[in-house]
């Protein structure tokens, strides 16, 4: 930003405390606005509304604040009102922005569609990178992939267009690396529909996974809902050096951690050690909190986030950031709920699995443990890239290694793959050489997107079943999350590590202190890799891959076959007739944890995210029956045959009734996808009955206009028998904290009234009343 803008802004700083308001031009007012983005030259920054609701919070609570708190507060919808509690409370929160990665953006899209409103509410883009198979390198690959997901591209390209909604075509990058180039910043709140969403904390903002309808509520103006999280300290000492990388200081917080550490929690990482990481090593740190369970991860603003805010054409971001730092970094003296101290200078490099991110081993002691657990050591291939370590400086560590090799006549003895995080990255390391030497070393470049990191692996070297080891530099190394081979034993790590190790072929190398034998018999040791953190020239930005929304939107159509397989425009739900709900059968009775994939599975059913009637036949098909103890079977109150839960419930709609599901404790834990709430509903769901819900899936329920209601008395979850009917009466007084009347008839005509209680607030009741929570906000904008 200019100075002379700065002045402005802090002009109207200075006049907007005084006891009069002076009138600043309004040329003058418009020229010291920063864009969030080179995309969207009128939507603005709005630190001021950040600090204005951050004095208020600190007025009232009293106490120093982290920096978790600082930027999440200053989003409150109402920060005079809102109940504070840090891991209690629910707080009302309003995000700068929403990112969607093409398999969730489907769903969300279609949803955003159905409200009738038109256009998003906030700055939104779609990125396609989830969708491309790795199977020849990059441009085979981006072709094929264009031609099988045409229509999901076309749908999501036209509804970007129609609804104001930015769309980076397949080709153009992994989401996070694209946020972080050019829509993150210091304070910035940001919701995404992929867990790794966090990355953008190493540019200081607090950004977070959710699922599709929470992206919806945000692109519809609806306040989004988020437990006050709690907050981990992370305090960084010393400084990294040699082979130890920012990678190595999140393996290190997840062996400490573990998967389940960080939930409920904000990673707040702080110290004198933070400016010896590069903005994009601070990126990759704040990516991999998702392996934790952490709600989000972040690092406070300093001069390293600055150079790579300058370095990607945003200096004016920077140069008002400096102006509100107070903002953006922790208060002294605030307090953390935990608090975790991590020398950097004594950090090793690590390298974690398999089978679970957390379970850590310095680089030093891998082989020696695999050999003890009868691990595989030899690595049939290493892979390099995805959002978490795709970066500039990712690629140049790897090259440095690679051109050792080379110097020496080695090739990687393992295969190698590597991923561009973006079309900048691919085309920024193309000019400067980096992709020419990993190629060298033997490897093969694929194209900017998830590839392998999501399964989206066309395997060869390795049959199902067949037990092998892979190195990567990915985050997630759950069973069978690359390959789909249960029996791959893959290993999360730096690039540079992935590098040294696919070009020896073994766990038991240690670059640290063994050598290699080079072509020429004689041996050598590799240097620790220096590169730098950003290119000395500007970034190559590579091929034009956005697609802005037309100014003029209103001739756009958007594109879904009603023939598709894949995609299925929907209609709105229908309204509450005003009337009890009576006499309804009971679909399933479920017995024991009923988790999101348990009500709609994953898997091969991805491919049908955009198509509610299709995906609605994965129903419930992993709930277990009380009545028989299977997984998809149900009787059909009106014929008595046993049959799937879907089918059941499809007759029943085609018949005109309605039906509930009666489930146990925690109903809907696990992923927050909005299908498990959309399909009962499609499918002529009216009620969900439990011990407890897990919190997201109880909301999601209630937008999608479904009652999801709680026994008074959980042992009257035993007074209900598959066969039985059940009515919920009094929805006439449906109110806030006063429960429900459910009366169970039994086959033998005998009835019992038992209590259900609610959580629904006025809102939400009225989400029910209009049939979903888009219903209600179609009618408000209506009148
Ligand atoms: S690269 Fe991997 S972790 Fe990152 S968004 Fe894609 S699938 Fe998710």
């Amino acid at each position: 930003m200019a100075p002379y803008c700065v002045l402005v802004t802090r002009l109207q700083q200075v006049l907007s405390k005084g006891v009069r308001r002076y009138h600043v031009a309004p040329v003058l007012c418009q020229r010291a606005k920063v864009a969030m983005s080179h995309f969207e030259p009128n939507e603005y920054i709005n630190y001021e509304m950040l600090e204005k609701n951050i004095n208020i919070v600190h007025k009232r609570l009293d106490r120093p604040l982290t920096l978790s708190e600082k930027i999440v507060y200053g989003h409150l919808d109402d920060p005079v009102k809102q109940d504070i509690e840090r891991g209690k409370t629910y707080l009302r929160l309003r995000p700068d922005r929403v990112a969607m990665q093409d398999a969730t953006a489907q769903m969300a899209m279609l949803q955003f569609i159905s409200s009738g409103l038109p256009r998003v509410a906030v700055p939104s883009t779609i990125h396609c990178d989830h969708l491309i198979e790795a199977q020849l390198g990059a441009e085979k690959d981006l072709r094929r992939a264009k031609d099988i997901n045409q229509e999901v591209y076309n749908f999501l390209a036209t509804a970007g267009a129609k609804y104001g909604v930015g769309f980076w075509k397949p080709g153009s990058g992994i989401i996070h690396q694209i946020i972080l180039e050019n829509y993150a910043y210091p304070g910035v709140l940001l919701i995404g529909t992929d867990s790794h969403t966090p990355n953008g904390g190493g540019l200081g903002g607090i950004c977070i996974g959710v699922g599709g309808a929470d992206a919806v509520d945000v692109m519809a103006g609806i306040p989004w809902e988020l437990k006050c999280p709690k907050v981990i300290g992370i305090k960084l000492t010393g400084e990294l050096s040699g082979w130890s990388s920012p990678k190595d200081v999140i393996l290190k917080v997840a062996g400490i951690l573990t998967v389940k550490g960080g939930t409920g929690a904000i990673i707040e990482y702080h110290g004198p050690g933070v400016d010896s990481i590069s903005c994009t090593g601070m990126a990759t740190i704040c990516n991999m909190g998702a392996e934790i369970g952490a709600t989000t991860s972040l690092f406070p603003y300093n001069h390293r986030m600055k150079k790579y805010l300058s370095k990607t054409g945003r200096a004016e971001i920077a140069a008002l950031a400096d102006e509100f730092q107070a903002h953006l970094v922790p208060d002294a003296g605030c307090e953390y709920d935990q608090l975790v101290e991590i020398n950097l200078s004594e950090l090793k490099p690590h390298i974690n699995g398999p089978f679970t991110p957390d379970l850590a081993h310095s680089v030093a002691d891998v082989g020696t443990v695999a050999e003890k657990e009868g691990w595989p050591v030899d690595i049939r291939v290493g892979l390099i890239g995805s959002c978490t370590n795709s970066s500039y400086e990712d690629m140049g560590r790897a090259a440095a290694v690679a051109k050792q090799a080379l110097a020496h006549g080695l090739k990687c003895k393992s295969q190698f793959t590597v991923t561009p995080g973006s079309e900048q990255i691919r085309a920024t390391i193309e000019r400067d050489g980096y992709a020419g030497i990993l190629r060298d070393v033997g490897g093969v470049v694929l194209a900017n997107a998830c590839g392998p990191c999501i399964g989206q692996w066309d395997r060869k070297d390795t049959k199902k079943g067949e037990k092998n080891t892979i190195v990567t530099s990915y985050n997630r190394n759950f069973t069978g999350r690359n390959d789909a081979n249960p029996e791959t034993h893959a290993f999360v790590t730096s690039p540079e590590i992935v590098t040294a190790l696919a070009i020896a072929g073994t766990l038991k190398f240690n670059p640290e202190t063994d050598s290699l034998t080079g072509a020429d018999g004689k041996k050598f040791k590799l240097e620790a890799p220096d590169a730098d953190e950003l290119p000395t020239l500007e970034f190559d930005p590579g091929q034009d891959t956005y697609q802005h929304p037309p100014k003029d939107r209103s001739g756009q159509h958007v594109d879904v076959s009603p023939t598709s397989q894949r995609l299925q425009l929907l209609e709105p739900f229908d309204k509450w007739d005003g009337k009890d709900l009576e006499d309804m059968l009971i679909l399933i009775k479920v017995k024991g944890k009923c988790t999101t994939d348990h009500i709609s599975a994953a898997g091969p059913w991805l491919k049908f995210r955009g198509h509610l009637d299709n995906i609605s036949n994965n129903l419930l098909i992993g709930a277990i029956n009380i009545e028989n103890g299977k997984a998809n079977s149900v009787r059909n109150a009106l014929n008595q045959e046993f049959g799937p839960v879907p089918d059941t419930a499809r007759y029943y709609k085609k018949n005109g009734i309605k039906w509930v599901v009666v489930g146990d404790e925690n109903y809907g834990e696990g992923s927050s996808r909005e299908h498990a709430a959309l399909e009962p509903r499609h499918l002529g769901g009216r009620a969900i009955i439990t011990k407890s819900f897990a919190r997201i899936h109880e909301t999601n329920l209630k937008k999608q206009g479904l009652l999801p209601l709680t026994f008074a008395d959980p042992a009257d979850y035993n007074k209900i028998h598959p066969v039985d009917k059940l009515s919920i009466v009094g929805l006439a007084d449906f109110a806030p904290g006063k429960p429900l009347k459910c009366i169970i008839k039994h086959p033998n005509g005998s009835q019992e009234t038992i209590m259900l209680n609610h959580t629904f607030n006025e809102t939400q009741i009225e989400w029910f009343q209009a049939g979903s929570a888009l219903n209600r906000m179609k009618e408000m904008q209506q009148h």
